[in-house]
Order: C-alpha cells, then sequence, then structure tokens
C-alpha cells in the first residue's frame, strides 16, 4: 500500500480531506506507473485542498498537479521501469488522481523525461509554478521582448510564478522591476535578480487607461487592477504574458493600450500546453535558471505538513517554492 490524501466532499458540496492507505487497482486508468518521490504546492493546489476555488471536478480526487519520480511499469513501452519522469497539469490532481500519493497511474503521454542536470526535488522546486514562469519568458522572447528594448515588471514577484520568473529575467539580463505586497522581501527580491523593487499598491487602485510608459514588458500573476495597470504602463509595442489571478479574475482595463500603443497581452497555459513548448520550456530551465538561485527560493516540506501549506499559501506567508518530499 502508499499513502494518499483524498478529497471528497458531501451533499452539500462541503469539501473533507482524509488520509488513506491505498493500492494500484484504487488508482485511476492509465497506461504508466510512476513512484511518486517528490511534489509542490503551487497556488492551483492550495486552492484544490482548502476548497477556495473550483479546482477538483471529480470527486473523491487526490490533489496535487505536478509530480516527480520513477517510471514503475509503462504499457506503451515508450518508458522503461527507473526511467525518471516529471508531470505538470494535464488535469492531475483536477480530472485525474494526483500527486499527493506514493504512487499515480498516468498516461506516458502526458510524461516528460526530467532533464538530466535537475534532480526531482529541483525538478518540482521550478513545478508548474516555474514552468509557468518560463512559458511567459518565451512567450516575451517570441515577441522580441528582448533586455535592450527596457524594463520588464513581475507582478506578485515573491510568489512561485514571480520568484522563478524574477531569477530566470534577471539571469538573462534583463532590468527587472518586481512588484511586491512584502517590502520586508526586498533583499530576497534583490537576490534573486530584480534591479528595482515596486510597492504593488502602486499597481492596485485602479488607475488612468494610459500612464506614463515605464516598462516593455511584463509577467503578471495577479490579474485585476493590477494588469490593467501594468497594460496601461506598458511602453510602445510592448507585450505583457498573463498567467495568473492571485488577485482576481477580473480585467478592469481599456483598449487604449492595444490601440494606441500597440501593447500585446500574452495568454498563457500551462495545463495543456503541447509537448514540444514543454519540452523547450524545460530545458531552457535547465539552461537559465541558476540552481543556487532555485535552492534559495526553495523550502522542503513533509507529506504532513501539505495542508497546513496550503492555507499558508493562499494567506500569503509562503515565499518561493515549497517542495514535498512524499517518502517523508
Ligand atoms: P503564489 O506563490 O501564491 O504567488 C502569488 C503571489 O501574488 C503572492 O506571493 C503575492 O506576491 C501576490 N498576491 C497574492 N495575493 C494578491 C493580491 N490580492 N493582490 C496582488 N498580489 C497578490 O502563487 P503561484 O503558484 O506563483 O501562482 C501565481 C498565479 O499564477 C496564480 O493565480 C496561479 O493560479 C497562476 N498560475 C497559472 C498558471 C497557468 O497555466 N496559467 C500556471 C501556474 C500558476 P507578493 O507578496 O510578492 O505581492
Amino acid at each position: 500500500t502508499f499513502k494518499a490524501i483524498l478529497i471528497d466532499r458531501d451533499e452539500d458540496k462541503k469539501q473533507s480531506l482524509s488520509h488513506a492507505d491505498l493500492t494500484t487497482d484504487d488508482l485511476m486508468d492509465g497506461d504508466t506507473i510512476v513512484r511518486v518521490t517528490h511534489s509542490t504546492v503551487n497556488y492551483k493546489d492550495a486552492l484544490a485542498v482548502t476548497g477556495k476555488g473550483p479546482v477538483i471536478r471529480r470527486w473523491p480526487m487526490i490533489p496535487g498537479i505536478d509530480l516527480a519520480g520513477e517510471v514503475v511499469s509503462c504499457d506503451t513501452g515508450v518508458f522503461k521501469p527507473g526511467d525518471k519522469v516529471i508531470l505538470n497539469g494535464f488535469g492531475l490532481g483536477e480530472t485525474h488522481y494526483g500527486a499527493y500519493a506514493g504512487m499515480a497511474r498516468v498516461k506516458a503521454d502526458w510524461l516528460i523525461r526530467q532533464p538530466e542536470t535537475l534532480s526531482a526535488a529541483e525538478a518540482m522546486s521550478v513545478g508548474t509554478a516555474g514552468y509557468t514562469a518560463m512559458l511567459c519568458v518565451i512567450a516575451l522572447e517570441r515577441h522580441q521582448i528582448t533586455p535592450d528594448r527596457g524594463p520588464v515588471v513581475v507582478t506578485g514577484a515573491t510568489g512561485g510564478v514571480g520568484s522563478v520568473a524574477t531569477a530566470i529575467l534577471g539571469k538573462l539580463g534583463y532590468h527587472v522591476i518586481a512588484s511586491t505586497g512584502r517590502s520586508e522581501e526586498a533583499d530576497y527580491l534583490k537576490s534573486l535578480g530584480a534591479s528595482e523593487i515596486i510597492d504593488r499598491k502602486e499597481l492596485s487602485e485602479p488607475g488612468k487607461p494610459l500612464g506614463k510608459e515605464r516598462w516593455a514588458g511584463g509577467v503578471d500573476a495577479v490579474g485585476s487592477v493590477t494588469l490593467a495597470n501594468v497594460l496601461a504602463q506598458t511602453k510602445y509595442g510592448g507585450a505583457v504574458a498573463c498567467c495568473g489571478l492571485a488577485g482576481g479574475m477580473d480585467l478592469p482595463a481599456s483598449v487604449a493600450p492595444f490601440i494606441l500603443r500597440g501593447v500585446s497581452l500574452l495568454g498563457i497555459d500551462s495545463v495543456m500546453a503541447p509537448k514540444s513548448i514543454r519540452e523547450l520550456a524545460w530545458q531552457r530551465i535547465a539552461s537559465d535558471l541558476d540552481r543556487s538561485k532555485l535552492a534559495s527560493i526553495t523550502h522542503e516540506i513533509a507529506f504532513s505538513d501539505i495542508e497546513q501549506a496550503t492555507s499558508d499559501l493562499l494567506a500569503g506567508k509562503v515565499r518561493g517554492r515549497l517542495v514535498i518530499n512524499i517518502a517523508s
């Protein structure tokens, strides 16, 4: 048997969490069994476990949207027993039993080989949050937002997406303006690669349709008024990668930045991203994310800490990334 976290809900849709001992017979259909060694806690995991957001779409569910581990068996023959793999998204922990368990049965198609230069713990330290940060950076590059075009702003900078985006952009030579509600973390953000820190209040109050042109691009994990203000202050021809909703799902913006400054809004989805872009993102993570910086944003927790960690994350008490050692 192996341990697992199960989330269920009653007829009144009240959610409950339990710890269960399961066997592989209890798992959902799939062609590949993976021994899960590490996972992580993303914003989406926190919404799922606490029930504060509609992430789980099948009940009961084993939550956890990211896993790293070793293949036990693979009916397709694509992977051999012992191969080291990672899985981000594809409905894991939402519609398909997820990562917060000792074993997972999944589809080989969803798996990516762990880059050789990353350990399982490092891959989960990156996790969906970090891989999404990389997708945002790639989107900006494809839009020719190079370091010489001017600064880039990162919102929610001390969070998972924000911390990794700051580290990658800093390493690539961008002048990173990190927006955070945690001014006490200024030194942390500078050590990651930020050149300037701004208070998120500067961006969280409704502003003008067009403001002073401050940055050539941005990585936005916050959404809502913050994203509207980021767009309004983007330079002519700039682009903003939008990936999150930590501040709200709405977008109270005007078309002015788009039609008067040619600004582009680049939508980023990590869950169903095609394999080619996933593999590219993981290769780029292996080459463009400083390992010591990754270590400095990472905090390891035990399996028994998951529930507490999810409420801490939503309360804004978690800095950077959490890695779960599933065997602990
Ligand atoms: P996280 O670690 O909780 O980071 C979110 C950060 O946003 C917080 O650390 C905080 O940073 C800031 N923040 C929180 N509440 C805020 C508010 N009310 N107003 C303004 N800023 C606020 O979460 P994460 O894992 O990095 O994920 C960030 C967002 O990206 C989430 O919405 C998540 O769902 C989304 N996401 C999307 C995808 C995708 O495929 N599109 C993939 C991964 C994540 P400061 O304290 O520094 O201000």
